[in-house]
């Protein structure tokens, strides 16, 4: 089965009782049984749920995975991956990372004696220099958020493989539309399914995938023994959301080389980062592992002024001021005031989350609309 045909087909049966094509919100938290341990394979909601498993074959199918997992939230995807460590391993992660993960690393993790190195992997050959016999667990973001880094998942998955340590990629931004990580060697992918696989701005979720039998044994341990699952509801949900993930994303990136470009000529603006862009620093890599680039740009104005570019965000009226990112409606965020807030300035400074950083989720809106909207902004 080809992708587009993934995203409505893979892993779903109709459903066995009516033969509905959708599956049933089966809004239930326990099952009946005919004789003790004799059931339909569903005992308790928390354990297994019918819509929940559908959703969980669709990412599955999506990744190119074997198994997968729905979570609560992108967080408490990531939460169950890191339970997989004990006090004294250690992790060797990208620097420029949602703030959400880094603030779950160095505020939760750390007390319970998980060593986190947060590096630049923009060359990989600076990882072996953090590898030890702690290390247990590489953990990449690419594109990063919010600088559109890339990083090469095959060249970091050949050092994970070399040293037995398992590699983790959140594909949050790609989607596996752009980006299949299984494919280029990691161990685990992991979605905040709450952007683009719902991709209405509606539910809050978070999916892992994986190939290994007894990884998602480990991993189908903790979601059960830790209950950080998601309701019937909202699976449903993401199921209806992904069914058209791949026509999204063709808009989105579509859209998101048109603002970028806009912005690009625009005199007021200093830094546009789109790895798109030839001049990208990692262009050659995001084209050789993505399909196309995305519907997220990130742009810097001359002067770095952190006034104007609050001014430029409020002015916006089609754009959305707000959190998050990945639904059909175009989004402007300010890192150092919002998403990146939790980091210490000299920290995210360090990264390029500079003052006048803006952050675009571009929507699958009439693009003349979003440019026009953009440069009454600006200007
Ligand atoms: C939003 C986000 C998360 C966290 O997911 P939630 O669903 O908000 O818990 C993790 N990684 C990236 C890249 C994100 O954008």
């Amino acid at each position: 089965m080809k992708f587009n045909t993934k995203t409505i087909h893979g892993g779903q049966k109709h459903d066995a009782a009516y033969g509905s094509v959708m599956p049933p919100i089966y809004q239930t938290t326990t099952y009946a049984q005919k004789s003790p341990g004799n059931h339909k394979g569903y005992e308790y909601s928390r354990t297994h749920n019918p819509t929940r498993h559908a959703l969980e074959q669709s990412f599955a199918s999506l990744e190119n995975g074997n198994f997968g997992l729905a979570f609560g939230s992108g967080l408490a995807a990531i939460d169950a991956v890191l339970k997989l460590l004990k006090p004294g391993d250690e992790v060797i992660s990208t620097n420029d990372l949602y703030g959400g993960t880094y603030r779950l690393f160095t505020k939760i993790y750390e007390d319970f004696g998980i060593k986190f190195h947060f590096i630049g992997m923009g060359n990989v050959d600076k990882i072996e220099n953090y590898i030890s016999e702690k290390t247990k667990l590489i953990w990449v973001e690419t594109p990063t958020n919010p600088m559109m880094n890339i990083i090469d998942i095959k060249a970091v998955s050949e050092i994970s493989k070399k040293y037995s340590l398992l590699l983790a990629v959140d594909n949050t931004f790609a989607t596996p539309y752009l980006q299949q990580p299984l494919d280029l060697g990691a161990d685990i992918v992991m979605h905040s399914a709450t952007k683009y696989l719902g991709g209405h701005s509606d539910v809050v979720m978070g999916a892992l995938v994986v190939r290994d039998k007894e990884l998602a044994e480990k991993l189908y341990f903790v979601q059960n023994a830790s209950g950080a699952i998601c309701g019937p509801q909202d699976a449903f949900l993401v199921l209806r959301g992904i069914k058209t993930l791949h026509v999204r994303m063709q808009r989105h990136c579509e859209n998101g080389k048109a603002v970028a470009e806009f912005l690009m000529s625009h005199p007021k603006i200093e830094n546009v980062y789109w790895p798109g862009f030839e001049n990208h620093p990692n262009h050659d890599i995001a084209k050789s592992q993505m399909k196309d680039f995305g519907g997220m740009v990130s742009f810097t104005t001359k002067g770095n002024n952190y006034e104007e570019a609050i001014k430029i965000v409020e002015n916006l009226k089609i754009f959305t001021l707000a959190e998050s990112l990945g639904g059909v409606e175009s989004l402007a965020g300010h890192p150092a005031s919002m998403t990146h807030a939790s980091i210490p300035k000299e920290e995210r400074e360090k990264t390029g989350v500079v003052d006048s950083l803006i952050r675009l989720s571009v929507g699958i809106e009439d693009k003349e609309d979003l440019i026009a909207d953009l440069k009454q902004a600006i200007d």
